[in-house]
C-alpha cells in the first residue's frame, strides 16, 4: 500500500516520525498477521487528515497501535523465549532419540554377535556328530589280517572267503567299526555267532565266530562300541574274529573289507 503525505501542510515533524515509526512498526506486525486491521485505518487516516492528527482515527490507531505492539512485543518474547523452549525440547529430544538407536544399536549388535555364536556352536557340534557318526575304527584294536579277502580254501562254502580274518585269541574285544543299527544278532551257522550291523551310509558290517554277543537286533550303536568278544563259534579252525563288509544284509553282497575300512579311514 502506498503511503503519500501532501506537501506544504503543517505538521509536527516529531509526530510525523512517530506516527512514521509506529505505522512503519504496525506494518511490520502486520506482516506476521498478528495485527491486520490497525494498519489499513491508520494509514488511510495518515494520508487524509494528517493535518489534524489530534482528531482523526490515526491517534487512536497509533495509541491502540502503541498499546497493542507493546502486547505483541511481550507475546513476541514469550513466542521467542518459547521458541528456544521448543528449540531446547526439541535438541533434548533430538538427543535421547540419538541415545536410544545408539542403546538399540548396540543391543542389536550384541543380539546378531550372540546369534552367530550360537551359530558357530551348532555348527561345530554339528561337525562333531557328523565326525562321530562316521568315524570308523578297526573291529579288534590293533589287530592284523590273517587270512585276505577272496582267498581260497576249501573251509568256505563259496569256495573264497568273503571276508577277512584278523587275528584274535579268544575273549578279544570286538567293536563296531562304526555308528549303526544292529540288523542280526545270534547263530549264523558257519559263522558261528554273529553280528551284523547296518551304518548309515547303508553299507553293513559283520563279525562272526563270537564267543559272546552283547548287543541285540535293533540296538544302536556308536563306532567303536564292544558289540561282543571274539573265539572260534561255527565253520574254524582256529580262535579269530571273521569280518565282512557288505552292500546288503544277507550273504553273498560281500565287498572288500580292507578297502572299505580304508576307505572310512581306517588303514589295517
Ligand atoms: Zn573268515
Amino acid at each position: 500500500m502506498a503511503f503519500t503525505r501532501a506537501t506544504g501542510k503543517h505538521r509536527r515533524p516529531s509526530r510525523a516520525v512517530r506516527v512514521s515509526a509506529n505505522v512503519a512498526g504496525i506494518a511490520t506486525l502486520t506482516a506476521t498477521g498478528v495485527v491486520a486491521g490497525f494498519a489499513a485505518p491508520a494509514l488511510a487516516a495518515s494520508t487524509d487528515e494528517v493535518h489534524h492528527p489530534e482528531d482523526t482515527g490515526l491517534t487512536q490507531a497509533v495509541v491502540i497501535g502503541e498499546d497493542t505492539a507493546g502486547r505483541i512485543g511481550e507475546q513476541a518474547q514469550v513466542q521467542s523465549s518459547s521458541a528456544a523452549e521448543t528449540t531446547a525440547v526439541h535438541d533434548a529430544e533430538t538427543a535421547a532419540k540419538q541415545q536410544a538407536a545408539d542403546v538399540k544399536k548396540a543391543a542389536d549388535e550384541a543380539k546378531r554377535k550372540a546369534e552367530a555364536e550360537r551359530k558357530e556352536a551348532e555348527r561345530v557340534a554339528r561337525e562333531q556328530e557328523r565326525k562321530r557318526l562316521n568315524t570308523f575304527v578297526s573291529p579288534i584294536a590293533g589287530s592284523y589280517v590273517s587270512t585276505s579277502y577272496k582267498a581260497s580254501s576249501g573251509l568256505w562254502s563259496s569256495g573264497s572267503h568273503t571276508g577277512i580274518d584278523l587275528h584274535a585269541e579268544t575273549g578279544t574285544s570286538v567293536q563296531a567299526v562304526g555308528a549303526g543299527t544292529v540288523v542280526e544278532a545270534g547263530w549264523g551257522g558257519a559263522y558261528g555267532n554273529n553280528v551284523v550291523i547296518k551304518h548309515n551310509d547303508g553299507t553293513y558290517t559283520q563279525y562272526g565266530h563270537l564267543s559272546s554277543i552283547e548287543v541285540s537286533v535293533g540296538q544302536s550303536v556308536t563306532a567303536g562300541q564292544q558289540i561282543g568278544l571274539s573265539g572260534a563259534t561255527g565253520n574254524v579252525t582256529g580262535p579269530h574274529l571273521h569280518f565282512e563288509a557288505r552292500t546288503g544284509a544277507t550273504y553273498g553282497t560281500d565287498i572288500d573289507p580292507v578297502a572299505y575300512l580304508s576307505e572310512h579311514g581306517v588303514n589295517l
